[in-house]
Order: C-alpha cells, then sequence, then structure tokens
C-alpha cells in the first residue's frame, strides 16, 4: 500500500516583510556553558558556529539581502535574547543551526523541526522541504518535517517558541547525528561543516528565490518548485503521530540452515505518517541488530514500501525467536509477531554478529565481526588508526633494540669477570712462586 498526498507546484507563500527584501538572522545553536550535544569528540555549541558561520558567509554573495548571527562567539544566549534580537532586526525568518544525537545512539539522518501553528507552519514546512532536497542530494537520510508540542499545546522547541510569540518564523536545522557511524561522514570534519552551512545557504536561497550576480545564479523561479501548502492550516504530515504504526506481519519464507540464514518477508503499515527503519532480533525482541533504513521511504511524498523480504543471519548454536520492530516518522514503534523456530542453528564456531544480509553488504566483514548481537557498536573510521598501529610496531622495535643491549652488557661484564678472575689468579700463583706472603708489609 502506498499513501501519496498530492503536490502541486505552488508559489512560496511567505512574502517579505521589509518590502523589497528579505531579513534572515542565522543562529549557531548553543554556547557558553550550554555546549550541546558531547559525544564521540564532537562539540555541538563549535560545530554549530562553524556551520552557521559558513552559511552567513555564503549568503553575504547574495543580493538583496540582509544577514545576521545571532552570535559569532562562545557565548552563554537564552533562547528568549536570540528570538528578541532576530526581531529587533525586523528578521523576516529565524534558522537556527543544530548538531543531533539520540538516546539509544541508534537513530540517523536528517530532519528540520518547525512551529505546529500557522502560518508559521506553512513557511517552515516550505523551507523545510527545500532544505530535505537539500541533504538527500548530499547523500543523508531524510527524516523529515516535523512539529512538537510541549504539555502547554504550544510549541516544543524554545527557539521557534520564543521566535512565532514575537511574529517571527523559525525552525531548527538538525544536520545529522553525531553519535551513529552512517552519520558520521558528513560532519567528522571542519570541511564537512563548512560544507552543511553552504548547503543550508543553497536552500535558504532556493526559498526566498534568491539571486547573486557574484556567483551568477538566479533562483527567482524556484518557488514554483516548493510544495502547495495553506497558509493557514497545519501541513497534515507535519502533526505528531502519536499512534504506533498500524500493520507489523512477519513471515518465514525460507531457511538456510547451512549458513544459518532466513529470508524473511516484512509487512507493515502506518495510516498516519511513513515508516522510516526496522530493526530484527532473533533473542525475542531482548536485543536488536542496528537500524535499518526503511526500504523506498520517501518522508516528502509520504511514500513507502509496504512489503518487502529481507534475510537475517542466526548466530550457530541459537536457537531463534525471531521478530521485527518499525518506526515511523515519528520515532513511534511497533513489534511484529514472533517466529519460534524449534531448533539451534549448526554451522560454524564462531557467534555472528546479529544482522540483515543488507547491512553486511554495505559494511566492512571486519567491523561487523566487532559487533555484539543485537547492540550497534559504534566504530568511527579514525584516520589516527594506521599511525598508531606504526607507533605499535615502533615501539617494540625499541623494547627489541633495549633486551639486545641488556644482554651485551651483560655478556660483557661477565666476559670481564672472568678474565679479572684469571688475571687474580695467576697473580697470586706468581706472587705465591716467588715466596711472597698475603699481607705483604709495605
Ligand atoms: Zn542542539
Amino acid at each position: 500500500m502506498r499513501t501519496t498526498l498530492p503536490v502541486q507546484a505552488a508559489p512560496r507563500v511567505q512574502q517579505p516583510s521589509n518590502g523589497d527584501h528579505f531579513v534572515i538572522v542565522i543562529d549557531p545553536g548553543h554556547g557558553g556553558e550550554n555546549e550541546g550535544t558531547i559525544e564521540n569528540g564532537f562539540l555541538e555549541k563549535s560545530m554549530t558556529m562553524l556551520t552557521a558561520q559558513a552559511m552567513y558567509e555564503e549568503l553575504c554573495h547574495y543580493d538583496d539581502l540582509e544577514v545576521y548571527l545571532t552570535r559569532t562567539t562562545d557565548v552563554y544566549l537564552p533562547l528568549k535574547e536570540r528570538a528578541e534580537y532576530a526581531a529587533g532586526v525586523k528578521a523576516d525568518f529565524l534558522f537556527s543551526i543544530h548538531y543531533n544525537a539520540s538516546v539509544d545512539h541508534d537513530l540517523f539522518g536528517s530532519e528540520v523541526w518547525i512551529s505546529s501553528f500557522p502560518p508559521y507552519n506553512a513557511y517552515g514546512y516550505q523551507f523545510g522541504y527545500t532544505q530535505m532536497l537539500t541533504m538527500r542530494q548530499m547523500g543523508l537520510y531524510l527524516r523529515g518535517i516535523k512539529t512538537k508540542l510541549n504539555d502547554r499545546g504550544t510549541d516544543y522547541y524554545g527557539i521557534i517558541r520564543e521566535s512565532t510569540e514575537l511574529g517571527l518564523p523559525a525552525v531548527i536545522i538538525e544536520h545529522c547525528h553525531v553519535d551513529e557511524e552512517r552519520d558520521y561522514p558528513f560532519c567528522d570534519s571542519e570541511e564537512e561543516l563548512v560544507a552543511f552551512g553552504k548547503a543550508d545557504a543553497l536552500s535558504v536561497a532556493k526559498y526566498l528565490g534568491l539571486s547573486s550576480q557574484e556567483l551568477g545564479v538566479d533562483y527567482s523561479s524556484y518557488a514554483e518548485e516548493l510544495p502547495e501548502v495553506n497558509k493557514g492550516a497545519r501541513v497534515p504530515s507535519t502533526i505528531k503521530d502519536e499512534t504506533e504504526p498500524e500493520v507489523c506481519e512477519l513471515e518465514l519464507l525460507d531457511t538456510d540452515y547451512d549458513n544459518g540464514i532466513l529470508k524473511l518477508k516484512l509487512s507493515a503499515a502506518d495510516y498516519d505518517s511513513p515508516l522510516i527503519y526496522y530493526q530484527s532480533s532473533y533473542d525475542g525482541g531482548q536485543t536488536f541488530g542496528p537500524l535499518q533504513p526503511w526500504p523506498d521511504c520517501d518522508v516528502l511524498e509520504n511514500t513507502y514500501t509496504d512489503t518487502f523480504t529481507f534475510f537475517m543471519e542466526i548466530p550457530s548454536g541459537v536457537q531463534p525467536m525471531v521478530m521485527v520492530r518499525v518506526y515511523n516518522l515519528f520515532d513511534v514503534f511497533t513489534d511484529s509477531n514472533f517466529i519460534d523456530i524449534p531448533y539451534s542453528f549448526k554451522y560454524g564456531e564462531e557467534l555472528q554478529p546479529q544482522k540483515t544480509v543488507e547491512e553486511k553488504a554495505g559494511e566492512p566483514a571486519e567491523e561487523a565481526k566487532s559487533n555484539l548481537p543485537g547492540t550497534t557498536t559504534f566504530m568511527p573510521q579514525s584516520p589516527e588508526q594506521p599511525v598508531k598501529e606504526e607507533g605499535v610496531r615502533f615501539s617494540n622495535f625499541i623494547k627489541l633494540c633495549l633486551i639486545i643491549a641488556a644482554i651485551l652488557l651483560v655478556t660483557v661484564m661477565l666476559s670481564q669477570m672472568i678474565y679479572y678472575n684469571r688475571r687474580r689468579r695467576k697473580r697470586r700463583q706468581r706472587r705465591k712462586a716467588e715466596g711472597a706472603s698475603k699481607n705483604h708489609p709495605r
């Protein structure tokens, strides 16, 4: 089953509030004592600054645009003050720059958070859609354009809430997850963080229909590419789907006992939002393999494949109780039925990691072997690895040299001792022969 919302060419619903030109504010998330995500050597407050400054510099090349930054140094700045600053310069839009991490370090992909309320929801959606296309172009997995409410029924994220309360549209750009190996290559260097800033600038230029004589680009007709929205209503796909995916059925198609491979068919559906991840378990849901991207998932078109087959590797010696967990756009999950296999698989000796075959094909075997069953082991491709190995080899060489030197020293000392003993004995014998007494007085 495919659910499709019609997306037609429509103009941008937001118009400049300053007459003939737009004013925007870029907000590098966090700062000062508010450090943001700290994972795996990443520090969010510094990452956001690099990206925001690159975005700022790129946008300065465009005509008829005023650009500001909420902070240019590592200072703590309350969200309310950021919003007030933006309102003070009469901004049309505030873009808050962020990097993400998840509690279980298992999520990956790019997302945009927007206001739940008209007309900011419509503005945010049209920008978010443009930004998602840019992120997809860069190779990132898409987690969509979403809203979140707090207990009071207002926007959950402070920067969006504080801005819209002042009549200012605001979005949060969560570029990627710094704690997941599939997103890691997109943010592991300064160049990557700058590339995100340039990409964000491109999205802004397209969304606002800017042109730059300096860069030789003109996006004034890009508005035709924007999805159709109703300024006075919420875009349905952005409203939080509180309910679990409605359908999730697992079927065993084939069993390869010699290699411990199961061929499974998964049929799943969510009537409100697309399915974006699945993960499998062979121990009845106690542990899971890494999250997998959903086949043919398109969060912008709200489409995904509802039935597909996949392969699962079962470690030798394990009697599998197989099941699958599926996640919708808002990370709400549901579990499949269990498939109980009444005997254990016996084929090699080693306990293999819990994984699907698609994953196996995409990753080096060595890395997969380091995974424990049901866990995602984060192994960043450290560029220092070869240097470290060289270092180990060099220190072993030094040790060997020291040992050889010690042996040589001992040998020399021993031979000297033997030599002197022999000389002393000869002297004594000579003295004896000369009739000299031992205590010869001087
Ligand atoms: Zn953040």
